[in-house]
């Protein structure tokens, strides 16, 4: 821990906190180097609709292919992105690479097929951002893909951090057509009370929840109140983290619209996506 020794400010580390600092100080200059050597990568989690099991669309997930230390998801980088502001850079590029290759898959697809959907995280630090919404704007016309096709995903703790800026932001982004996400719902700052201040089309229900389903009464009564609330409000729900055919089937019987996870498929590149899913 540091600590301050009074009026003299000598700031004294001990080795745990100097070994943090200086990785953390490393990963800063490797993330720069990263962004300018363009070595981040998405994967791509198909999305189904849990009543026929079809497609619908795709979750674009990032990751690093560092040239010495391989492929690296995001735990290991995205905080300390936010943290030093190049999560704004990043998710710059995320948001045009993923609209730009949804509207490629979309113009190869069978025209007889409703087009499919890109979801796209968010960090907090983006929904801070006013310039997101030119971005979001500007992805959108580069790649001509129609607003409706592009979700944005937000955690409630971007809104609890900033309630009033994030909502606003938000709130122009819907009004541009693109649909709006709770991710991991339920497991941050909770309030019921931003379901009403933010346009939200659809609710992610945790994966600690669909986990849960099996083997935790509470877990079923906390996801039938969740589908039930979501569509009372005119919002959708999605099951994250779907591992088993008794969480899927659990998951249709509660009303749950659509799901994701490895009892599906497992995060791909865009080529390997092209092959198993298009
Ligand atoms: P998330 O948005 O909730 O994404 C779901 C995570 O669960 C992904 O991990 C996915 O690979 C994993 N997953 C999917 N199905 C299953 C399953 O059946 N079982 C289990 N155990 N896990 C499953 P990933 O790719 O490591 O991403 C972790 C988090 O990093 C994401 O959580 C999201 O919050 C963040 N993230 C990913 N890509 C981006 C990005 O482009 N920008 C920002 N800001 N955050 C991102
Ligand atoms: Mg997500
Ligand atoms: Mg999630
Ligand atoms: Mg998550």
């Amino acid at each position: 821990k540091a600590r301050n020794h009074g009026s003299g400010s000598y700031i004294f580390f001990d080795d745990s906190v100097r070994e943090e600092a200086v990785s953390r100080l490393w990963l800063e200059g490797e993330l720069r180097r990263a962004i300018e050597e363009k070595e981040f990568r998405l994967v791509y989690e198909p999305v189904y609709n849990l009543r026929d099991r079809q497609i619908i669309g795709m979750e674009a997930l990032i990751r690093w292919q560092h040239p010495e230390r391989g492929l690296l998801p995001p735990s290991t980088f995205i905080e300390i992105a936010e943290d030093c502001d190049l999560i704004v850079p990043i998710g710059r590029w995320v948001l045009h690479e993923a609209c730009g290759q949804l509207a490629v898959w979309n113009r190869r697809r069978d025209p007889g097929k409703p087009p499919l959907t890109m979801a796209v995280n968010l960090s907090p630090r983006q929904l801070n951002d006013e310039g997101l919404v030119a971005e979001v704007a500007n992805a959108l016309r580069g790649s001509g893909l129609e607003p409706e096709q592009l979700t944005l995903e937000v955690t409630e703790t971007a809104v609890h951090e900033a309630p009033q800026f994030a909502q606003a932001v938000l709130s122009q982004v819907s009004d541009l057509g693109v649909q709006i996400a709770l991710d991991d719902f339920g497991t941050g700052y909770s309030s019921l009370g931003h379901l009403r201040r933010i346009p939200a089309n659809a609710l992610k229900i945790d994966r600690a929840f669909v986990n849960g389903l099996e083997h935790k009464g509470g877990d079923t009564a906390i996801v039938t109140a969740v589908v039930t609330m979501a569509h009372a409000l005119g919002m959708i729900t999605v099951g994250e983290g779907i591992e088993s055919e008794a969480q899927y089937e659990y998951l249709r019987a509660l009303g749950c619209d659509q799901g994701q996870g490895y009892l599906f498929a497992e995060p791909v590149s865009a080529a390997a996506f092209e092959t198993l899913h298009l």
